[in-house]
């Protein structure tokens, strides 16, 4: 008999936070075994499924990230870019895998994970929902298929607190449309139009960003062409496809070698 796996979650009073502190409470093979939060959080002392609505699970909030990272086989982290870049390298030292869902990565960051990777199962996706793994591959094979003829537009719509735009999911399908056609994104990229912008330039990804209530996250990639036009959407109806996602891609983790994974690889959707 397999133990269960101790995953533990970063940012657990967190709107994310909580939702994975119940995904992983739920799911089989399974236990939280630390949640933390940011120093001076008035939920620290807490336990983690009190905060979270489920019921006292057992393991109070802390502010201590070694060890939460210590005793876990995975840690869950929907945080900040910073927090994330600083649980990678502890997830390293440590031999922890690390599931990493925050948005609004720089670069360094994505290179500070990729190092990080090296020596630990780093799952890095800015949408560990099923439908939007889907949707990035079917943009990537749309894209491909279609020539400059159709001009790609990627809109999305998030609730009024999100604080990074355009979301990390339109990016990534932003991504997933270049590889398709063969280009770099940051080439062909427009993220601003204002003013008298003149025509559309040919080959470019466009972005559009809504925000606005409660919107858990929308999706569609536009392909515009003279007459006809595709439209591929993902609605989330809730954040809980997301911890879903991340608890799946936790368990998927065991035995795994080091490296940098995309949820792609968790789904089995990859070539
Ligand atoms: P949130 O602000 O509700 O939660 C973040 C939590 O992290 C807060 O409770 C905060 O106090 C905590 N935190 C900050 N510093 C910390 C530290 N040093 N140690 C421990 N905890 C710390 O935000 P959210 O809506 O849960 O989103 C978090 C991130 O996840 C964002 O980047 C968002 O875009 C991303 N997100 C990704 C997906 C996905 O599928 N990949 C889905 C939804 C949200």
């Amino acid at each position: 008999m397999v133990d269960d796996m101790k995953i533990g979650i970063v940012g657990a009073a967190g709107r994310m936070g909580q939702m994975c502190v119940r995904q992983v409470s739920e799911w089989q093979g399974c236990s939280v075994s630390g949640a933390t939060e940011v120093s001076g959080h008035s939920a620290l002392g807490h336990d983690a499924g009190e905060v979270s609505g489920i019921g006292n699970i057992g393991v109070p909030l802390t502010a201590d990230s070694e060890k939460l990272v210590a005793d876990a086989d995975a840690v869950i982290d929907f945080t900040s870019p910073a927090v994330t870049v600083s649980h990678a390298n502890l997830c390293m030292r440590a031999g922890t895998a690390l599931i990493a869902g925050t948005t609004g990565l720089s670069d360094g960051d994505e290179v500070a994970l990729l190092e990080a990777s090296a020596k630990t199962v780093i799952v890095r996706a800015p949408n560990m929902s099923v439908g939007v793994t889907l949707l990035l591959a079917l943009t990537e094979r749309v894209a491909g298929m279609l020539d400059d003829e159709f001009d790609i537009e990627i809109v999305e719509m998030h609730h009024r607190h999100k604080v990074d735009a355009p979301s990390g999911t339109a990016l990534g399908l932003g991504e997933a449309a270049a590889a398709g056609r063969s280009v770099r994104l940051s080439d062909v990229k427009k993220t601003i139009r204002d003013g008298h912008t003149g025509p559309r330039t040919s080959g470019e990804i466009g972005f559009a960003s809504l925000r606005g209530g409660d919107v858990v996250g929308d999706h569609t990639v536009v392909f515009s062409g003279a007459g006809e036009r595709i439209e591929l959407t993902h609605k989330a109806a809730s954040r809980v496809i997301f911890a879903a996602g991340a608890v799946r891609a936790a368990l998927w983790s065991r035995g795994k070698p080091p490296g940098l994974y995309s949820m792609k690889a968790v789904l089995g959707f990859e070539d």
